[in-house]
């Protein structure tokens, strides 16, 4: 709304006047069914007549496609951006993989609907790297050398980073698959929590990976490694269902962990493990801004949170915040 002048001509008034957004409801159609929406219109503020503010029947047409497509399940001309985005790759090229018409991108770029199979299939692209590999398989001859080239070693980076061939990688995709905004950092500290409560409250060693004591909290520096890529920047993974590979109880945990402590941002979680006896003790010796890896063991992260799984009660929700609340960061 903001690109909109604030004062336009009024044909009336024969001058120039700010004007009011309102709103009137009207009927139109989209892909054969008819849609109420509600258009906004422009009224002078002198006289009250409705002017013409350039850009607002513009508005008016995103607003309404945006409203018809949500409605239907269509993909969004956005989400088409994003999938050129992600990928790194031109609208030609993407038509081609996806075995289209050369400019079919293009044309959908500029407002051509696609049909429902082909949204359908563009709004799986946007979620699963892992299909879009597929096609790439199918298709990659039709794309030259180098842009074959270059999609294919951005496929095989999605890859990477959808991989889980362990119990700690499944448990960072099911944590990056959440609701929450999670950093690299954040992640960390998120895995930590988890071994932690699933060693108290499930009275399992979920995963047996090295944890270190960096300068930032605990690191599991092979699942840091694979992450390294978003810098500080939200990691963004493949939908991916996790419901065959990890258990319930075990989703129920991670579930019970993120609600606790993934509102928490990187720093405060950070704070917390700062607070916490198996990042003291491991990083007993090294300044603050020195460079540690010290091992946070296994056996210190069940000692200290079973004293305060006794303490605390940390199977409630009330008794996990009195926790937090002790380590008097926020
Ligand atoms: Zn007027």
């Amino acid at each position: 709304m903001n690109k909109l002048m604030e004062k336009v001509l009024c044909a009336e008034c024969r001058s120039i006047h700010p004007y009011d957004i309102h709103t009137e409801q009207v009927t139109r159609e989209w892909n054969g069914n008819t849609y109420s929406f509600n258009k906004r219109i422009a009224i002078c503020r002198n006289c009250g007549q409705r002017v013409t503010v350039p850009g607002l029947d513009d508005l008016n047409e995103t607003e309404f496609e945006i409203k018809c497509r949500t409605v239907n399940d269509y993909i969004q001309i956005e989400e088409i951006r994003n999938i050129l985005e992600k990928y790194d790759i031109d609208k030609r090229p993407l038509s081609k993989v996806l075995g289209l018409g050369e400019h079919t991108i293009e044309n959908y770029l500029k407002g051509q609907l696609p049909n429902k199979r082909y949204s359908d299939m563009l709004k799986r692209i946007l979620v699963s790297s892992a299909y879009l590999m597929k096609m790439y398989e199918k298709n990659h001859d039709k794309l030259n050398k180098h842009t074959a080239e270059k999609l294919g070693n951005k496929l095989e980076y999605y890859k990477n980073i959808n991989s889980h061939n362990s119990t700690i990688e499944s448990v960072a995709l099911y944590i990056l698959n959440s609701k929450y905004e999670i950093t690299n950092m954040s992640l960390q500290k998120l895995l930590y929590y988890v071994e932690a409560f699933a060693q108290v409250l499930l009275n399992v060693q979920i995963f047996n990976n090295r944890c270190e004591a960096w300068m930032y909290g605990p690191v599991y520096p092979k699942i840091y490694e694979k992450y390294k890529s978003f810098g500080n920047s939200q990691i963004t993974v493949d939908t991916i269902d996790l419901s065959e590979i990890l258990s319930d109880d075990i989703r129920k945990l991670i579930d019970f962990v993120l609600n606790q402590f993934a509102i928490y941002n990187a720093v405060t979680l950070k704070d917390f493990s700062h607070s916490e006896a198996p990042w003291i003790n491991a990083h007993v010796g090294y300044g603050e801004k020195e460079h540690c890896t010290e091992a946070i063991t296994h056996e210190a992260i069940e000692e200290y949170f079973s004293e305060m799984h006794k303490k605390y009660n940390l199977s409630t929700v009330k008794g996990v915040k009195n926790y937090i609340s002790s380590l008097g960061v926020v």
